[in-house]
């Protein structure tokens, strides 16, 4: 049975096309500004309900200059969503613009890659090229869910639903997650930050904030794999066009949430 998968934009800010591209100089182009959207996605069917990502909170969003439309807690109970409804919160990985409601879910089991858990609790992340992109809070909330046997690990590409597959990329994060579902309207390829825009895909271009070069340009090689092998839609992380791409889930408010599947 194919899931509802809907994603759900949360907060926005402006950006610079040289703040979104690794080296955007090399382009020869110039620079120009660039709208960025926060998404996180809902899979639902009968008896399944699914968190992928779980956003930031408004408190976090603001002290980065981020403008929340709708707090995930308040999207989701607008979605119909309570926090025990939801059975399994995905974490594609630890940035604070994923993490920050990962506690908000009382009987979910929490999934997220190995390598991405084992990196941002171990000798790197305090850095400050890592460190500035997670929230220290968050990272700790992870820390106590993993010690709670709340955290299940997954590693290169496996099912952890009936129609939801997840594929370890890598590239952007030690261990950021792609998902694979299978949505009411066809497959849907939730790409998450493995690609912020589209125009990475169509014009081969890395985001600016990556923990593996040759692993992001790699992990575009996979969603498009999967988007061929599937013949699903991808749906970019951070991309304005989502919301023109798929249906809105409510006409009157576009802006909102889309049926991506
Ligand atoms: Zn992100």
């Amino acid at each position: 049975m194919p899931y509802e998968v809907l994603a759900v934009r949360y907060a926005t800010r402006q950006a610079r096309a040289s703040e979104v591209y690794a080296n955007h100089a090399a382009y020869g182009e110039p620079d120009h500004p660039i709208r960025m959207d926060y998404f996180f996605w809902l899979l639902r069917r009968a008896g399944r309900t699914i968190v992928v990502d779980t956003g930031f909170t408004p408190e976090v969003g603001q002290a980065r200059g981020r403008t929340t439309l709708c707090a995930p807690p308040d999207a989701l109970a607008r979605l119909g969503v309570g926090p025990d409804d939801v059975d399994t919160v995905v974490i594609t990985h630890a940035h604070y613009d994923h993490t920050g409601h990962v506690a908000l879910f009382p009987r979910a089991d929490i999934v997220i890659s190995a390598r991405e858990l084992a990196f941002w609790t171990g000798t790197y992340a305090g850095r400050a090229q890592f460190a500035h992109s997670a929230e220290a809070a968050d990272l700790d909330t992870l820390r106590r869910l993993d010690a709670a046997g709340r955290v299940t690990r997954v590693g290169g590409r496996c099912e952890i639903a009936p129609g939801l597959e997840l594929v370890d990329v890598g590239g952007h994060t030690p261990g950021q997650l792609v998902a694979l579902a299978d949505g009411e309207g066809g497959p849907v390829v939730l790409a998450s930050d493995a690609v912020h825009y589209y125009d990475e895909l169509d014009l081969d271009r890395p985001f600016g904030v990556y923990a593996d070069l040759a692993g992001m340009y790699r992990g575009f090689d996979t969603v498009r794999e999967l988007a061929a092998e599937s013949g699903g839609a991808v749906v970019a992380g951070h991309d304005p066009a989502v919301l023109t791409r798929f249906t809105p889930w409510d006409a009157a408010d576009p802006g909102f949430a889309v049926r991506a599947g």
